[in-house]
């Protein structure tokens, strides 16, 4: 088995003027852009610093032949940062887990772990792990609930725990305690972020994953699916999460 390699890109210089740290968990490339992208460009315009982390390498992304994972795998890394960049995101982290198989190990929750008391984010973004189907048409990828439940169980209680994970300790990875998060896709949501002035973004964003998905559907379904919430919470376009606010 090859090595797995972490990849960290910075997209942007750090700002003296950053308000603070938020952080996206998530398994695959394109996952952020279709579930949170406006509330990630409202973050980055007001100030503050987003780090994707994604947990996966996106080689499973494409059931053409002429796709294989090798191919396929960099033609996503390149779009993920392209995407990461219409957003102001200014840095992204590949764990380049294997695309289709990813699993809440312990090694996982351990690198979750390491990121968020390095980064010290306040506000975490990642999926609800107990999604398991979507309007009976749907079932949820594996990869989402794995990546979901080990980024929930990195913030409680690994990262804020001195003594688990203690060679990260030895790192000078310091206890870290996430004050809020935010699980998108949630059959218990009760969040809207207003992105009516992000949604342009949002679609830009989504765009640049043009192996996943075409222009004029990202365009429509975003504006459909961000509208109908929208319509729910009182504005022209919203994104939903179950917000746990962590005592
Ligand atoms: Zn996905």
């Amino acid at each position: 088995m090859a090595q797995r390699k972490v990849d960290t890109c910075t997209l942007q210089a750090r700002s003296d003027n950053t308000i603070g740290v938020r952080m996206v968990i998530i398994a695959h490339p394109d996952d952020a852009e279709f579930s949170s992208a406006g509330t990630i460009a409202r973050w980055t315009h007001e100030g503050y610093r987003v780090i994707y982390v994604i947990c996966t390498d996106g080689s499973r992304g494409s059931n053409d032949p002429d796709m294989p994972p090798d191919i396929i795998t960099p033609i996503r890394h390149a779009e993920q940062l392209e995407a990461a960049g219409v957003l102001g995101v200014q840095e992204v982290v590949f764990l380049n887990h294997e695309d289709g198989t990813l699993e809440p190990t312990l090694e996982l929750r351990r690198e979750l772990t390491r990121l968020i008391r390095y980064y010290r984010p306040d506000i975490v973004i990642s999926g609800d792990p107990t999604r398991h189907f979507q309007r009976n048409v749907y079932i949820n990828h594996p990869d989402h609930r794995a990546a979901a439940e080990a980024a929930l169980y990195a913030i409680f209680p690994s990262a804020v725990t001195r003594f688990i994970f203690p060679e990260l300790l030895k790192e000078n990875l310091e206890p870290h305690k996430v004050s809020e998060v935010f699980l998108y896709g949630s059959p218990e949501s009760d969040t809207c972020v207003d992105i009516s002035e992000t949604i342009h973004l949002k679609i830009r964003a989504l765009q640049k994953h043009c192996s996943q998905v075409k222009s004029e559907y990202a365009d429509q379904r975003t504006r459909e699916w961000n509208g109908e919430i929208g319509r729910k919470h009182g504005c022209d376009y919203g994104e939903e999460y179950r917000r746990l606010v962590l005592r």
